[in-house]
């Protein structure tokens, strides 16, 4: 009999995924609940992730004349209550600041909040009502369009259940807003930047995306038509991963966005808005990660190889640690994708746990070196993609000169394991009872676990929507745009319908 595999992540993803990644999180060092309920704190491993996406997008923000800017956190309350449908979907997450000052309670024993503020200020939930007032503004004339900017910064939606890095009361951001003198144009943009998000997905983050737009009833309040992007994660279920709205002329109304046109006439804007948020990196974990830990792809990595001096006698240490900087200095030189090797030296006399730690942490590379190694001029490189105890002795030259073919090698393989993962789970389904068995967990004791991805027919109507989502917790993820035009039946009611939209379960 074989023995079972000794993985470094208890329990596996087989037996519990979602128990899974709460423990690869706490074990990749990546960030931790804090103090405050659905809040956490993102530890600089996790955090290098989060600038190291900040950089990208900073860069392909600005190449598409998008400059950065900060708005205020708090938004008065009578901002949010000018666009309607905005209000009513958000009311039941907003925060809500409604005193300035703390006072002795009556027995002297605490604080109690006093200072009652004269219209209560919603702590921002999303920036749309206090950046139309700003562009108000600065819009006069169709001169002063377009008008584009992004914002990085934290919002505030007060969630019941939440999950680190998925959906917590607070979470970083980046918000785009725009302003346009005509809809192509301003339609022109939300796809454009929507092109953005699906290129740091699959180029960077490695997860495969689908591109579209949403049903009715899953877009963002006030907006006329919102796209998105799609990923399946190894439990077969959806993450939204960016979204990028049009919002034709509703909140320009709402705000007060006018401008003169051309013909000197008086005229609304033409908004967009758009945002990917801190739970890309739990995409990311639940993308690539493995019974060991997480994996980064190299092109978004926190740093991407880790130096491990190895050395028996004290006497051997000076010599190692000699080749061990020197190594770290020429792959410093080297830059990988525009952007110099980050490498880690973990000189911790911890024995075996200190590799264990970086297999958990996700670092691409991890190279052991010694005495031997050192005489032979060789590195032994281990690649966080392939088993734990796969490892590989390589001439140093040969390592300085072949990293950067390795990382990309090892970028590919994770885009390509993902493709399959979406591939082997998307299915094209006609037949009602073979769409409800597919959304039926096989195990009971796994309901996390079912079919995946179901490409199907939908008339268009928000009540078989509706039934659906009711019956099996499964809702339309996006309508893609790669989907030709094709006759058929619902899914749901029979009746005719024009395309094939993607069902499934999401987090
Ligand atoms: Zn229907």
């Amino acid at each position: 009999m074989s023995k079972p595999i000794k993985t470094a992540i208890t329990p596996t993803r087989e037996a519990d995924y979602p128990e899974w990644y709460q423990q690869v999180v706490k074990a990749s060092d990546l960030a931790e609940r804090s103090p405050v309920r659905g809040c956490m704190v993102i530890k600089p491993w996790g955090y290098a992730l989060w600038e190291n996406i900040q950089a990208l997008l900073n860069k392909k923000f600005r190449a598409t004349g998008v400059k950065n800017a900060y708005f205020p956190l708090f938004i008065p309350l009578s901002f949010m209550e000018k666009e309607a449908a905005h209000v009513e979907g958000f009311a039941k997450e907003c925060a809500v600041v409604t005193h300035h000052r703390l006072e002795p309670n009556a027995d002297k024993t605490g604080l109690v909040p006093a200072g009652a503020l004269s219209e209560p200020l919603v702590i921002r939930p999303t920036s749309e009502t206090i950046i139309g007032d700003s562009f108000s503004k600065w819009v006069t004339s169709y001169r002063d369009l377009p008008l584009l900017i992004n914002q990085w910064a934290n919002v505030v939606r007060w969630e019941m259940r939440t999950r680190i890095f998925l959906r917590t009361s607070e979470f970083l951001w980046q918000e785009g807003h725009t302003a346009h003198a005509d809809s192509k144009e301003a339609l022109e943009r939300t796809t454009r930047m929507l092109d953005i998000y699906a290129d740091l997905a699959e180029n960077y983050l490695a997860v495969p995306v689908l591109r579209g737009r949403k049903s009715d009833s899953e877009k963002f309040p006030g907006a006329v038509e919102t796209l998105c992007i799609e990923a399946m994660m190894q439990d077969r279920k959806a993450l939204q991963m960016g979204t990028s709205h049009f919002l034709g002329q509703n909140f320009a109304k709402a705000s007060g966005i006018k401008f003169q046109s051309v013909l000197e006439k008086e005229e609304f804007a033409w908004t967009t808005s758009w945002g990917v948020s801190t739970r890309l990196i739990g995409g990311l974990i639940m993308a690539h990660g493995d019974d060991d830990g997480i994996i980064l792809p190299p092109r978004i990595a926190s740093s991407h190889v880790v130096l491990l001096p190895i050395f028996r006698k004290p006497e051997e240490q000076a010599p190692v640690m000699d080749y061990i900087n020197q190594l770290a200095q020429a792959l410093q030189a080297q830059s990988y994708h525009g952007i110099p090797i980050q490498v880690e030296i973990d000189t911790r006399d911890i024995g075996g746990t200190r590799n264990w730690e970086w297999i958990k942490k996700g670092i691409p590379l991890r190279l052991e070196i010694g005495p031997r190694d050192m005489a032979a001029d060789s590195v032994f490189m281990a690649r966080r993609d392939k088993q734990p105890h796969e490892k590989t002795s390589l001439k140093r030259s040969d390592f300085l000169t072949q990293i950067t073919s390795i990382l990309d090698e090892m970028q590919e393989a994770l885009l390509e394991k993902a493709r399959k993962n979406l591939s082997d789970h998307t299915k094209e389904i006609d037949d009602p009872k073979a769409f409800y068995d597919f959304f039926t967990p096989e195990d009971t004791e796994k309901p996390e676990i079912h079919g995946g991805f179901a490409q199907c027919h939908w008339c268009g109507s928000a009540s078989c929507e509706a039934k659906i989502k009711e019956d099996l917790s499964v809702t339309i993820r996006c309508i893609p745009f790669d989907n030709p035009p094709e006759n058929g039946q619902c899914i749901g009611c029979g009746q005719d319908s024009k395309e094939r939209v993607v069902f499934a379960k999401a987090y």
